[in-house]
């Protein structure tokens, strides 16, 4: 069987569990070959379909999704490597990125909290080279993903990271303050009803917040002014429909706020200034 024809099989066979079931079938050729979607795309469909690959669709057939299955995902134009420590860095989190740069590209020092494989800060630093930042994680090894992503990004000499639990007193004492704070906290509400490839395999540390998903914010929000120098910004992502809660929030700590939508039109970050 050639790869055309594998890749055509493995699509109709995830079709039932999978939105993108073609994308999936291609990015997991692609990377069973060590290459791109574009260039396996141009270069090898006639070549015969590698052993393994039914194996890698087999996994995907099972809900695993396909940036844990490679240990990629692109964000922002940038490679990541995730693992299952990490929530997978999604398009809509791009949105906190773009309105990061647009209203900070003067910013020296960025601030993430809850940075996971990293994706928020790099992708910010990748783009102000006089910036440097520093990302806070709860999990060890999601600190240890994203050391690794700073390193082949080439963004090892602007990035710090370590440990750290909001939850915890004193976590903050030492960071200094900042002109650029980005946060992507969990935010799910506990009893939300998920996509198996998400509840089944992402970190539940990660997503779930409690019953309304506001718990994060709630012991996050009035935190932050002590971390922000006098002009800084503060930009959160939010869930679709938590707008007008986390708003209320950040009006009670004295935070003035501006709204920004995602691709989807939905609410997607919250900054306050
Ligand atoms: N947007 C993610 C999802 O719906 C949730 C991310 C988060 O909780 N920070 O799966």
């Amino acid at each position: 069987m050639t790869v055309g024809e594998a890749i055509r099989a493995a699509a109709e066979a995830l079709a039932p569990e999978s939105d993108t079931a073609r994308l999936d079938a291609e990015l997991l050729m692609a990377h069973l070959f060590g290459v791109t979607r574009s260039e396996l795309l141009l270069r090898h469909m006639r070549d015969p379909s590698p052993p393994g690959f039914a194996a890698l669709v087999e996994r995907r057939a099972g809900h695993e999704p396909v940036a844990y299955i490679t240990g990629r995902q692109e964000f922002y134009g940038l490679p990541f490597i995730v693992t299952p420590a990490t929530l997978i860095p999604r398009g809509d989190s791009e949105t906190l990125v773009a309105a990061a740069l647009e209203a900070k590209p003067d910013a020296g020092r960025v601030l993430d909290l809850g940075t996971g494989s990293g994706a928020l800060l790099l992708a910010v630093l990748a783009y102000l080279r006089q910036a440097h930042g520093v990302g806070i994680d709860r999990s060890p090894e999601a600190v240890a993903v994203a050391v690794r992503n700073a390193e082949q990004l080439g963004l090892r000499p602007q990035a710090m990271f370590r440990e750290g639990d909001w939850l915890a007193p004193g976590w903050a004492d030492d960071l200094g303050t900042f002109d650029l704070i980005l946060c992507n906290p969990p935010y799910v509400e506990s009893d939300a009803a998920l996509d198996p490839q998400v509840r089944d395999f992402e970190p539940a540390t990660a997503l779930f917040a409690g019953p309304e998903g506001l718990d994060d914010y709630r012991v996050l929000i009035p935190q932050l002014r002590a971390l922000m120098n006098p002009q800084a910004l503060a930009v959160l992502e939010i869930g679709a429909n938590q707008a007008e809660a986390v708003g209320a929030l950040a009006a009670a700590s004295g935070f003035a706020t501006a709204l920004r939508r995602d691709l989807a039109g939905r609410a997607r970050a919250l900054l306050l200034s």
